[in-house]
């Protein structure tokens, strides 16, 4: 077995050549006369002290004659000089000097009758020092970092891009549906693909289009990679998976190469999935990053679009991908085509968190008291991961005391821990900012209940979530709309509006709660006046000339404004309006119900979260049909 040479074996007889190298020289150089100034030199050119020279490009040297000695041992003050020469030298002693710029040289020296010459001054010895070595000692560097490069990975540097190291393959993963919950319509739609993976041959048949990517879109922890590893189980079909950073390397084209060698690997294991997680490292859109080393990520992402275009989903590849920021993807990645399916796994229900601990529950000692449900209601807003965080801190919780099973207050002080970590439940909101969030959200539910084309609301909650939110409305459905009409766009501004008339109604004073919403209401309705011509009074009129390049969907900085100052009053003006409006209608309609607003905030107050049909019993209790 022959070791693999370190690299000092490598370095080490190049240090030995260079120092003997070294030592030579200095010999050499040693054997002539000290080096002498060149005002010496031309003093002794002068008297002729010197014969026989031989001049180079950067020096000059010779013999040095008695004469010669004589006067440098007088001039330098050394008398024992011609002696030490004489022993040093059997011969004519030599000296050398640097060459200054000397145009009067060669006429002084024929004057004296000097001889000289001219000589190349390349002798074996300056060649070698001057370029063998170095390029011998580069080569040695260059071998050295190949062999480490090469022990490395499988194959070494030839083979960097390969992403065989890093690709993840599965032919078997043993997740399946039974071990997600509460995505129950993330998994109907999963389903077809399951099938398709199942038998490709039987969607070819009429000649369909087969689905080529799938984008698990949602909240971090709601099950997206859990969920694409459950559908590799379902159907029983490898599994490729990678994440989105792995393919953000340093070595430009990497990252290209392993997008490359993994569609290769998908088509060789097909019928196949290939999964990227984090989607947004690699997918985010083209010219949105900072300065500065932008180029590889793109390589990369040109690469994994053209590859989506260029390969054959009849063998039955499906490409799924997950991310929680699709606002930040390029819009190549999402379009026909190419990621052009997106399945919503949302945070989930009552139901579904309940579904969620029942799983994570089963490999577990419960004692007969303990009840999931109960559980589920304590956890509004939590994702899969956050319970199964819970039910496992439960369990190391009743172990640390000793218990034979987990009993209901070892859930409880988990669920404390989780959500003090998490939701900030218990971060200093005083009991009054508390109340104002419960009349402020309860007044967008109302106004959106209440208004004609706004989606029903889903939940309310006053759990602070994230930095900044105090509390939120969930409306449903979540669904993309495309197409907007002027009264929905007014209906949501109305709606946005209705917070901050709650608390006017029942405080008669504001907040700086409302700012967020105030900010988006505005926004509707400049979008409105500017965009979409839905101002009376400016008219049919865009304002807003989007000033970016065709076909490129990137941010670019906005346009200077191309009207007059005039139209721009106007549109302030107009834009004043429909605020105005919106707010008003939403105090209309918090007026005629202000009994219900009083009624639902104080139980939101209460139980922190409302269920939208819990609102909707509390509306109809109050039953007042003539708000319409
Ligand atoms: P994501 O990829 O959406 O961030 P993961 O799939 O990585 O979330 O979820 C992390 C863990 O949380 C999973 O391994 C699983 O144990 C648990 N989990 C998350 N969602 C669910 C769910 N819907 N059903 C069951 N367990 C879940
Ligand atoms: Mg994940
Ligand atoms: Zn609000």
């Amino acid at each position: 077995m022959a070791e693999k040479p370190t690299p000092r074996f490598a370095l080490w007889p190049l240090l030995v050549v260079m120092a003997v190298l070294l030592l030579v020289q200095y010999y050499v150089a040693g054997q002539r006369l000290n080096t002498l100034s060149y005002s010496e030199f031309r003093r002794l050119v002068e008297i002729k002290g010197v014969d026989n020279l031989e001049i180079s490009t950067d020096t000059i040297s010779g013999q040095l004659l008695p004469a010669g000695v004589e006067f440098l041992a007088k001039s330098r003050n050394e008398p024992d000089l011609p002696e030490r020469l004489k022993k040093q030298f059997d011969k004519e002693p030599t000296f050398s000097t640097v060459r200054l710029e000397d145009p009067d040289l060669v006429k002084t020296l024929d004057q004296q009758g000097i001889k000289y010459r001219g000589v190349q001054e390349k002798t074996w010895l300056t060649s070698l020092m001057s370029w063998v070595l170095p390029t011998l000692f580069l080569v040695a560097i260059w071998v050295y970092f190949f062999r480490k490069i090469g022990a490395g990975g499988a194959g070494g540097l030839m083979t960097v891009g390969k992403s065989k190291a890093k690709v993840y393959v599965q032919d078997e993963t043993k997740e399946t549906f039974k071990d997600v919950a509460g995505v129950e319509e993330a998994e109907e739609e999963l389903k077809e693909i399951i099938e398709f993976l199942q038998n490709p041959a039987k969607f070819q048949v009429l000649g369909g289009k087969l689905p080529k990517g799938v984008l698990l879109v949602g909240p971090p922890g709601t099950g997206k990679t859990l969920l694409a590893r459950a559908v590799a189980g379902e159907a029983g079909v490898p599994f490729l998976s990678l994440t989105g950073s792995d393919f953000v390397e340093m070595f430009v084209g990497v990252g290209a190469a392993r997008v490359r060698d993994l569609f290769a690997q998908a088509q060789e294991k097909a019928p196949c999935i290939i999964f990227i997680d984090e989607l947004d490292a690699v997918g985010k859109a083209r010219g949105l990053s900072p300065l500065g080393g932008p180029e590889e990520r793109e390589n990369t992402l040109n690469q994994l679009l053209s590859e989506m275009d260029g390969f054959d989903t009849r063998k039955g590849v499906i490409i799924m991908a997950a991310t929680n920021r699709p606002e930040i993807l390029d819009p190549a990645l999402i379009r026909p085509g190419r990621f052009d399916r997106h399945i919503l796994v949302d945070r989930p229900s009552l139901k579904g968190r309940e579904d969620i601990l029942t799983i994570h529950t089963r490999k577990i000692k419960l004692s007969p008291q303990v009840t999931l449900k109960t559980l589920a209601a304590r956890t509004p807003g939590m994702v899969g991961s956050d319970l199964a965080n819970i039910v496992n801190e439960a369990a190391l919780l009743a172990a640390r005391k000793n218990k034979s099973q987990v009993e209901m207050d070892d859930f409880e002080e988990a669920i404390d821990r989780v959500v003090a970590g998490l939701e900030k439940r218990n971060r200093l909101m005083n009991p009054r900012e508390k109340e104002i969030v419960a009349y402020h959200e309860t007044g967008h539910a109302l106004v959106a209940e209440a208004l004609p084309t706004t989606d029903k609301v889903h939940r309310v909650s006053i759990i602070p979530r994230g930095i900044g939110s105090l509390g939120y409305t969930m409306q449903l459905p979540t669904e993309d709309r495309y197409l907007m009409t002027k009264s929905e766009l007014e209906d949501r501004m109305a709606v946005l509006m209705g917070g901050r008339v709650a608390e006017e109604l029942h405080f008669q004073e504001i907040s700086t709660g409302a700012q967020n919403d105030l900010y988006r209401a505005t926004d509707i309705a400049r979008s409105m006046v500017r965009e979409y011509g839905m101002s009376e009074q400016l008219g049919p009129m865009t304002f807003e000339r989007e000033r970016r390049p065709l076909f490129l969907e990137t941010m670019l900085p906005p346009g200077a404004k191309d009207y007059s100052e005039a139209t721009a009053q106007e549109i302030d003006r107009e834009v004043n309006t429909l605020v105005a409006k919106a707010h008003r209608r939403a105090r209309e309609v918090l007026e005629q119900q202000l009994p219900v607003l009083e009624k639902a905030a104080k139980i939101l107050l209460e139980k922190e979260v409302l269920e939208g049909d819990e609102l909707r019993q509390i509306l109809n209790a109050a039953a007042k049909p003539e708000t319409v």
